[in-house]
């Protein structure tokens, strides 16, 4: 059985801390509620990844966010462990949305520091290409039509890469550099 890995907290720097990341943060959709966090933990408590490793504690993003530690929050790769399974949006009592912030700060890492996950990549590619995020098989659908499922609906793939070239996401995908998987332990 591997070793699990702890989490090692250092000491943080006063030129660490950048006092407008939070109101920066706050101002983007999803971040807005991110000075109502006041610690209480249940997020931490009751997340599923939190369970299984101590590298992810949405807990500590938080207060991370409120101290200004921009660049710790942007390097560390744990980020991408969240499964969005939006546990902690129903359970925090200020109503924080740490999935919402997640989604905040991957996206600022791919902007500033264009980089993601390669399966992140590899989904998007996917998603752009057939209009499915996964590659549905073949057995796949002939086993909805045995069951009497009605076909998968077509993408429309033309408005698909519409919106890819629209948004500038079609040459983000093409520039960003990728890491390989995320450590959990
Ligand atoms: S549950 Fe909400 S208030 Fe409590 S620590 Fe998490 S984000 Fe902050
Ligand atoms: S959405 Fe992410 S942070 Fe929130 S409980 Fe689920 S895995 Fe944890």
């Amino acid at each position: 059985m591997s070793e699990v890995k702890e989490y090692v907290p250092s000491v943080i720097k006063a030129d660490e801390m950048d006092p407008k990341f939070k109101y920066e943060i706050s101002k983007m959709p999803g971040a807005e509620k991110i000075m109502l966090c006041f610690q209480c933990g249940t997020c931490t408590a009751d997340c599923p990844i939190s369970r299984f490793s101590d590298l992810y504690k949405p807990r500590r993003i938080a207060h991370m966010i409120q101290l200004g530690l921009k660049d710790r929050l942007l390097s560390d790769e744990a980020l991408w462990l969240c499964s969005t399974c939006f546990t902690c949006i129903d359970h925090c009592p200020q109503g924080v949305e740490i999935a919402s912030l997640v989604r905040v700060l991957r996206n600022l890492v791919a902007k500033e520091k264009k980089v993601i996950p390669l399966v992140y990549k590899e989904l998007a590619t996917t998603l752009m290409k057939t209009g499915y995020v996964y590659v549905i098989p073949e057995s796949r659908r002939k086993k909805r039509a045995a069951q009497g499922l009605p076909p998968l609906p077509k993408p429309n793939l033309e408005h698909v890469a519409k919106i890819f070239d629209v948004t500038g996401f079609s040459k983000v995908l093409e520039d960003i550099k990728t890491f390989d998987k995320v450590k959990s332990e």
